[in-house]
């Protein structure tokens, strides 16, 4: 991969434009939750995508700002390591470690039955909301699965 792609989105997701629409979005997706109380077992099933069989995919931009929240980006090893568990790199015991930061997939998901079935149409216009943020800024547009995403990052060096 083009190595500017990464730091344009790095670029990019420090101005208040991309933050202000991103928690614009994180508030609609803690209204929505608010509103249709899913049951959260706080298990961690829903950070292990081989166990729970599903995949959390979001675009550069996003990452990039969900990596800049968090303040690091795991080492190659630790995402190839996390890869070969089917769980996601910051899953520790049982918990999202950086829960303040996670991506809008994680806000929408949820093991629960009842949790399920009104996401589709939130994350669908949320990725709209994203793809037209990557268009206005004219940066370079890639939605792909997070760890994915985690190792271009970590290739590219970004701390
Ligand atoms: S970022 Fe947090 S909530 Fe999302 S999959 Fe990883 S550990 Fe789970």
């Amino acid at each position: 991969m083009d190595p500017t792609w990464v730091a344009s989105w790095i670029q990019s997701a420090r101005t208040p434009r991309v933050t202000d629409a991103i928690q614009a979005m994180i508030r609609e997706a803690d209204q929505t939750v608010r509103t249709r109380r899913p049951i959260c077992l706080s298990n961690g099933n829903c950070c292990n995508f081989e166990r729970q069989g599903h995949a959390l995919w979001l675009t550069g931009l996003e990452t990039a700002w969900c990596l800049n929240q968090i303040g690091c980006t795991p080492s190659v090893e630790q995402v190839e390591q996390s890869l070969r568990r089917g769980d996601c790199p910051f899953l520790k015991e049982g918990a999202c470690g950086v829960h303040w930061a996670r991506p809008l997939g994680c806000r929408a998901y949820f093991c629960d039955g009842a949790g399920q079935g009104w996401q589709e149409a939130m994350l669908e216009a949320w990725h709209g909301n994203m793809k037209t943020l990557h268009n206005q800024l004219d940066i370079p547009y890639l939605y792909d699965e997070w760890r994915r995403l985690l190792l271009v990052f970590a290739a590219e060096g970004v701390r």
